[in-house]
Order: C-alpha cells, then structure tokens, then sequence
C-alpha cells in the first residue's frame, strides 16, 4: 500500500507506539504540540519543529520572501503559544535551489528576523543545503513554561465549553484567492495576508495558560474540523461545535459572496488560522471572556461544548445537525491539496 491511502495521523500513530516505552517520565512526546521535558527548576523545556515544503505549504511565485520569512517562524511559534510557553530560540534549515536570487534570501532572513526580535527569540543554529527543484524550510523552536502551567490536549473535559482566539477560515479564503488568480479586492488583500503573515497568538497562549479553568488547548493549524478531534482524541471525548457562533471576519464574508463560496465551510475546514482553540470549565468562561476583553482589548468565541460521547464531533446549526462537505486538512490522504 502506497502513501496516498494513509491519513498522516495514522502514520505518525503508527511509528510513534515503537518509540513511546523509553520515554523518561514526566516528558510528553510525540502528540502534543510541542514535546515538554520538565526541569528540576520547576520550569519545563518546550520544543517544536516544523517543515514548509514549496509547492505543498506554499507557492513561491504567490508569497514574497519576507513573508515566507515570517511564516515559517510563525508556526513553530503557535506551537510554542498552544501549550501557553514562551519561546527562547530558534534552528533554521534551508534546502535552496541556486535559481533564487541573493535578494530573496536576504528578504527572507528579514522576515525572519523582524518576527523573531518581536519575541525575542534568538537563532541560535540551522543548516544550509542545495535543493534541485523545491525550496524545503525547517524551522525548530525551543520555548519554556511554568511545568504546573503547561495546556496539553488531553486536559478536555466532558461539559467544558470550546473557544477560539479569532476568526476562523481567513487564511483559507487567502489560499483561494490566490489559486484562482482573483482580481485584488480590499477583502482578498486582507484574506492573503493573513494566510501568508500569521500572527502566533503567543501573549494570549500564556495569559491563558495562567488561568486553571482553562483545560486542553492547542493552536489551529489543519481546520477546528481536524484540530478538534486531536483534542477528541487526546482527552478521549466528544465535541459539538455550534455552526453558527464559529467567528468569521467581515472579510471572509464578504470575499464568500463575491466568489459564490461559503465561508462556514473554510471556517470549518481551511488550515493555517493558528489561532487557539482551547476549553475553559463552563463556570468561568464569562470570567475568562470578560478577563480576555480586558486584557487584549478583544473577544474570545465560544463554539461548541465538549461532551462525553467519545471520538464524536457534530455539528449543529440553530439546534438542528448541520453537515460539513470536506474534511478538515490532512496530508496523503485523499487528494492533493495546495495549502
Ligand atoms: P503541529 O500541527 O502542531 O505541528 P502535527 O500535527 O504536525 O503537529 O504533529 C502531531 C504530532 O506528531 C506532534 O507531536 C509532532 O511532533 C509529531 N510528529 C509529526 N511527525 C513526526 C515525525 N516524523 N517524527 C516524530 N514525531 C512526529
Ligand atoms: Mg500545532
């Protein structure tokens, strides 16, 4: 049997049971969203790695350097954000082809670098290489966290209520936007951006983290309809999600019903937001919204409930089953998607 047949979590649940018996106690590995190894400090190390591959994470004559700069930062740092640490530094990998200008580079390295002094993360190591066809970029970063602090997955419960950062399916719309060569409008300029400079939601990551209602979180990288049921999967639950309280920007809306689309489906299912989503116990989330509201001066949204019917994920539109037409993002599976 061929790759093309395997859903990508099957095949790292696959590898990861041979390698899960010599891990130390008190470390998380494989499953998580960064690995967490616990110091006698009462601190834990956080560690995270990610691969952009051209042609499968992004498109090299659609995105500029810098952002590609920014971007392959951003979503290790939202790893960092989902488990509510705070990171430290950064390893970059480089396969590039000698086609790519001087210029490029040094944009990309500014993208880069512009994210990282925003958090202050140093880079600290990497590697360089020739590529023959495809730019392939591997960012790895190390964060730390309170040990007693740190949000796993696996900390939902049956009854807690699901919330998000912000709007859903943005970057989506972006990466339509894009394939399909649409004519710039001043929703699709905003769509693109967000699908090409994601912003790592990582003040709010530890803000949430300090709050001990909030129980499992992680940040949205493949679609609330896949990153949920990782949640589901960890925290050996069920979810449902109300349809319409998903936030969806003006934008999203907007760019939907110009391009006969709809926008609940990219809120659902696109990848890339890297927003949290998180649980908080039903008691305090009024608490925690109003908090959030005071501290970042925005809202947080409420989506749906954790219930006690494991590995089932409904959706419900007004009270009535609502049904969504593709899954959430996964890569093998099925057929090929640019994203
Ligand atoms: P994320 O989207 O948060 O980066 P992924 O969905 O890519 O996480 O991966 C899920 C989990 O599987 C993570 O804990 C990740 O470290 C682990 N993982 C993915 N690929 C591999 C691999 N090739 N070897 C070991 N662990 C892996
Ligand atoms: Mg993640």
């Amino acid at each position: 049997m061929n790759l093309s047949r395997i859903n990508e979590f099957d095949l790292i649940r696959r590898f990861s049971k041979r390698f899960s018996q010599d891990i130390p106690r008190g470390v998380i590995g494989i499953g998580d969203d960064c690995s967490v190894t616990p110091l006698s400090s009462g601190m834990s190390t956080l560690v995270t790695t990610d691969l952009l591959v051209e042609n499968v994470h992004f498109l090299r004559w659609a995105i500029p350097a810098k952002d590609l700069g920014h971007k392959a930062l951003a979503v290790s740092l939202s790893d960092i954000a989902a488990m509510g640490g705070r990171p430290t530094s950064a390893y970059l990998s480089l396969a590039l082809t000698p086609d790519l200008s001087l210029e490029w580079v040094d944009d990309f390295f500014k993208g880069f670098g512009e994210l990282a002094s925003v958090h202050r993360v140093n880079l600290l190591g990497g590697d360089t290489t020739r590529s023959h066809h495809d730019i392939v970029i591997n960012v790895t970063v190390i964060g730390n966290a309170q040990t007693d602090r740190v949000k796993l997955r696996s900390s939902a419960r049956a009854g807690d209520l699901i919330c998000v950062t912000g709007t859903l399916g943005d970057s989506a719309g972006g990466l339509h936007a894009i394939q399909n060569r649409v004519p710039e409008t001043q929703a699709s300029k905003f769509l693109i951006e967000q699908h090409h400079r994601p912003d790592p939601n990582l003040c709010e990551g530890e803000w949430l983290a300090s709050h001990s209602s909030v129980g499992a979180m992680m940040d949205t990288s493949d679609g609330i309809d896949s990153d949920l049921r990782r949640i589901m999967e960890s925290s050996d639950c069920g979810a449902r999600v109300d349809v319409e309280s998903v936030p969806i920007s003006p934008e999203l809306r907007s760019y939907a019903q110009s391009q006969l689309c709809d926008p609940t489906e990219w809120a659902l299912t696109g990848g890339e937001d890297y927003r949290l989503l998180f649980t908080v116990c039903g008691d305090f989330l009024s608490q925690v919204c109003k908090d959030f509201r005071d501290q970042f001066h925005r809202s947080l949204f409420p989506i749906g409930e954790i219930t006690s019917e494991r590995g089932k994920l409904e959706y419900r539109s007004h009270g009535i089953p609502y049904r969504i037409l593709k899954a959430g993002f996964s890569h093998f599976a099925g057929d090929f998607h640019e994203d």
